[in-house]
């Protein structure tokens, strides 16, 4: 990777920027068959700051077929489940050494405060890989009683499914290649990981972390490269077996279409448009600030974001001011720069996408509370935005903005099944949060949303062992927990005549 400029806060990823890293493929860090490359940018000021290999279906024909050998000579099985979860904890050990590092890298190529990558990211990211390895020596069937007549033996057992391809997006590059690569691993498969065209280089750096880890050649392949080429060539190869995906729905229901050629099982974290809601016995401090949070943690860039937030009647307009005045203090800047609260969307293209929501609420009768304007002149940079009068048929209610910008609506109902419907008004499935003082009403109304997660007084929490995924078109699957082991093992069942 040639370097152009490194800033001068980095600390700890300079090194890492300033020399020429590859993907790692069986084993080795590689350059692009093509010999081409493409250029990375810093958000926070639309400069390059690397060029990458530009892997393409070659380089993915390469990366299968090591992934295809490593799996199919056993190379992986034979290593045996306590051995692979040794390795899986000596990665996590790897990642926690470097985590400044890590860090740096995240906020330089995505724009987020290296501050939350350090507490947020990089810790859920070692705590994946511990999880996970705990698990290796837990995956395991049960034995069955038949009603047939006769003596029978029968059982199950949960084997890998063999050759997974992953693609992941750019909102938390390295954390979502530890949410793939870990329970894949965990699980005996063998991986070809795509790493988003916008957030490579943690990636990279990871994939000689495995190098330094030891993992055997061909286990674990990590690629750069772009979705229409890179990413197409992995959920269409005859050669994967699974291609767990996380990014839009848009592109999902692509994944889908291309994996019907060799019928590969299919694993989907796709978007969402996740309601907060305000129910008027609510703790309003908490409520107001957790609201804020929903929204504007990762500036809006979580799909499981609370950007629809309803609040009744009653607290309303107390709710918007609350959330409207957190929204006005939030410090934004760039990601290195220690008083940063905020950071740059992650690039060019999500800054026109976001602006553009903005515009088009404001068009179609939405107020701005605060907020709804670029900051700067420099950068990706959009103010926290509070969009009010928000109705059910506008866009900005409708479709995922991923960025910071919440709609705020009222409502005058207490009858939780009205709230419900309400908040289930979206094709989406992913998250909602419930803000109430009433555990009874909490439970409720969590029985009656459709959605893959619930929080009651709180919104993005996470740990390695919930499940996370989303009903109706946030997905298929789950990422997490035992959970994520039906999206990476296939069930035998054995039955033996006595
Ligand atoms: P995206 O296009 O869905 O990208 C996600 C991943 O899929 C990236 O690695 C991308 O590659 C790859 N990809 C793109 N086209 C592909 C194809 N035809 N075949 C295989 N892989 C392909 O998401 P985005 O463009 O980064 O963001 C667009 C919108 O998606 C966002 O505004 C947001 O609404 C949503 N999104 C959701 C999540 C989530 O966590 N649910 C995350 C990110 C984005 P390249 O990026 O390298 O081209
Ligand atoms: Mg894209």
């Amino acid at each position: 990777m040639d370097t152009i400029a490194l800033d001068s806060r980095l600390r700890h990823a300079g090194g890492f920027l300033g020399r020429r890293s590859g993907m790692l493929i069986d084993g080795k860090l590689v350059q692009a068959v093509s010999g081409k490359t493409f250029p990375v940018y810093n958000p926070a000021t639309g400069t390059v700051i690397a060029n990458v290999p530009e892997g393409d279906k070659a380089d993915v024909d390469l990366a299968v077929a090591a992934a295809r050998r490593a799996f199919d000579d056993g190379v992986w099985a034979k290593v045996g489940p306590s051995a692979r979860g040794k390795m899986l904890w000596k990665l996590a050990d790897l990642i926690e050494r470097d985590l400044e590092e890590l860090a740096e890298l995240e906020s330089i190529d995505n724009g987020k405060p290296y501050a939350v990558a350090k507490v947020a990211d990089l810790p859920l990211a070692v705590d994946m890989f511990r999880y996970m390895a705990g698990w290796a020596t837990k995956i395991t069937g049960s034995t069955l009683p038949l009603s047939l007549p006769g003596e029978y033996l029968s059982y199950t057992v949960r084997e890998p499914v063999g050759v997974v391809g992953q693609i992941i997006p750019w909102n938390f590059p390295l954390l979502m290649a530890c949410w793939k690569l870990a329970p894949a691993l965990a699980a005996g498969c063998t991986v070809v990981l795509k790493a988003a065209e916008q957030t490579p280089m943690s990636a990279l750096r990871l994939g000689e972390l495995f190098q330094e880890a030891g993992f055997p050649p061909g286990v674990v392949n990590i690629l750069t490269g772009f979705g229409e080429t890179a990413g197409a060539a992995i959920a269409a190869h005859p050669d994967v077996d699974k291609v767990a995906f996380t990014g839009s729905t848009e592109v999902g229901k692509l994944i889908v279409q291309a994996a019907a050629g060799n019928l590969k099982k299919v694993s989907l974290e796709l978007g969402g448009k996740s309601p907060a809601i305000i129910l008027p016995d609510a703790d309003l401090d908490l409520a107001i600030s957790g609201a804020a949070n929903a929204i504007f943690f990762n500036h809006g860039q979580c799909c499981c974001a609370g950007s629809r937030l309803y609040a009744h009647k009653s607290v309303y307009d107390k709710v918007v001011s609350g959330v409207a005045d957190i929204a006005s203090k939030i410090k934004v800047g760039p990601g290195l720069d220690p008083s940063t609260e905020m950071g740059p969307l992650v690039s060019d293209e999500q800054f026109s996408r976001v602006t553009s929501y903005i515009e088009d609420g404001r068009r179609s009768g939405a107020h701005v509370a605060v907020g709804g304007n670029r900051v700067g002149n420099l950068g990706y940079f959009v103010a926290p935005t509070v969009l009010e009068k928000t109705t059910p048929d506008m866009k900005v209610i409708r479709e995922e903005i991923f960025g910071p910008v919440v709609c705020a609506t009222p409502f005058d109902d207490n009858d939780l099944d009205a709230i419900a419907k309400r908040a289930n008004d979206t094709i989406y499935g992913l998250a909602a949060s419930v803000w109430t003082a009433n555990g009874g009403t909490a439970h409720k109304l969590a029985s009656r949303i459709r959605s893959g997660t619930v929080w009651i007084n709180c919104h993005n929490v996470f740990d390695a062992s919930l499940p996370f995924g989303g009903y109706k078109q946030s997905g298929w699957g789950r990422e997490m927990g035992a959970e994520v082991f039906h999206n990476y093992t296939e069930v035998k069942a054995v039955t033996a005549a006595l």
